[in-house]
């Protein structure tokens, strides 16, 4: 039994209060925290039982310790925005709290994606007798425990991992981000990377494709993305055999068309330009131009495919084996009225916060998912909506 506050009412907080209401026996009391409160209320007003919400701008660590010690919860989930990580990591090292995530710390004015500010308050984590996990979404989250999974069960040495992402939904519009579009057009507008023989190799932004062939949803064009889980992936598999790991994800040609557009107009830059005498960022102008991604679940048709696939040995014998999820939009509108991208993030960060507060997954200091034991994570994805899958190919 323990009190937990949520931080960010968009589409991922609204089905971490959904799922967390549905097991009161980890989450007793529920505090929902956001920049807007009537936000807090829309998600309160759908919560099946009763939950408290405030207003809180996550960007200033005076009002966040103001708020933890009101409520003194024994865990803040962080599901605002990854600019927000580290003020919120600050006031839980002042409050003595616990710390969860679903995303790395990024600087509003740089799109650079790394664990480094994060990782170095380990210290600080460890000498407070505190936890940090970080990174508990799908991806980065599942993927990870995924890859610990395989090795603790199915490998020796697990030689390369290709993490894919597909969703093959259809929302019916034109172009929109399936989360928040500024996090999300950052991520992908930026230069391909993966981790090859010990180095980072990096290629023009959506320069390498493959097909492949996904379960459930049939074959995609996946293109080679760097992604935050590939920094700890290499670093903590490296040790055990890893020669490479890359992250894929699917776009069609009608997305990839707009953004090139939207690219070629300057609208994807975090520059400042000047506009009528004040000055913007072109991006989040246009972020507020696209929809809301939480209003795309209704109608939203389809499904995803997350999973990752090993390539590696177990009694010296070579095997190749693709772990996956599949979640249907149209199944998660009619269980939490969220689409699928906001549910898969959602539901393994009430996981993590059930690992952490039954003590399933403890420790001090800063973590990433893959440095614990994936079963009791796996088991509760089985029985919370998130059911995988092993074919061995
Ligand atoms: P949304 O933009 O829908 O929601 C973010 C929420 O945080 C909004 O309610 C927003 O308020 C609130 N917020 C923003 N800034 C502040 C602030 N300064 N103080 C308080 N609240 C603030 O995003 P999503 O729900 O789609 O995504 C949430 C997080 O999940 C992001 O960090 C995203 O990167 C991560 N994510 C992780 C994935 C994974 O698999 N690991 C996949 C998808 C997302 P307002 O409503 O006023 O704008």
């Amino acid at each position: 039994m323990a009190k937990v506050l949520i931080i960010g009412a968009g589409g991922v907080g609204g089905v971490v209060v959904q799922k967390c209401a549905a097991n009161p026996e980890v989450f007793s009391e529920i505090v929902l925290a956001s920049r807007r409160l009537e936000k807090c209320r829309e998600i309160q007003e759908r919560a099946p039982r009763p939950i408290q919400i405030e207003q809180v701008d996550a960007d200033q660590v005076v009002e966040l310790v103001a708020l933890i010690r009101k409520h003194e919860p024994q865990l803040v989930v962080n599901v605002a925005l990854p600019y927000q990580d580290l003020t919120i990591m600050e006031a839980c090292l002042e409050t003595g709290t616990h710390y969860m995530d679903t995303a790395n710390y990024e600087h509003p004015d740089e799109a650079k994606f790394e664990y480094m500010e994060q990782r170095a308050l380990h210290d600080r984590f460890r000498d407070a007798g505190l936890m940090a996990l970080l990174g508990s979404g799908f991806a980065p989250g599942v993927t990870n425990v995924f890859c610990a999974h395989a090795r603790k069960h199915h490998f020796d040495e697990i030689h390369t991992i290709d993490i894919l992402d597909c969703n093959g939904g259809d929302h019916g519009k034109a172009f929109a981000t399936n989360f928040n579009p500024e996090i999300n057009i950052r991520e992908i507008t930026q230069p391909g990377r993966y981790w090859e023989a010990g180095e980072w190799r990096e290629i023009p932004a959506m320069s390498e494709m493959m097909v492949w062939d996904y379960p459930e949803i049939g074959p995609r064009d996946s293109y080679l993305l760097y992604h935050e889980e590939l920094e700890s992936l290499a670093k903590n598999l490296a040790p055990v055999g890893l020669k490479r790991i890359r992250f894929f994800m699917t776009f069609g040609q009608e997305y990839l068309t707009h953004l090139r557009v939207l690219g070629n107009v300057g609208l994807t830059s975090i520059e400042p330009v000047m506009y009528e005498g004040r000055e913007i960022i072109p991006l989040q102008f246009l972020k507020a131009m696209l929809p809301d991604p939480g209003s795309l679940a209704a109608g939203y048709t389809g499904k995803t495919n997350i999973g990752c696939v090993f390539d590696g040995v177990k009694d010296g014998q070579p095997r190749k084996l693709y772990l996956y999820n599949v979640c249907d939009h149209a199944e998660t509108y009619k269980e939490v009225q969220a689409q699928a991208i906001s549910y898969t993030t959602g539901v393994p960060a009430m996981i993590g916060a059930m690992m952490m507060l039954q003590g399933k997954w403890s420790g001090k200091g800063v973590f990433n998912m893959e440095e614990f034991d994936p079963d009791p994570f796996m088991e509760q994805l089985n029985q919370q909506g998130l059911p995988w899958h092993e074919t061995w190919l």
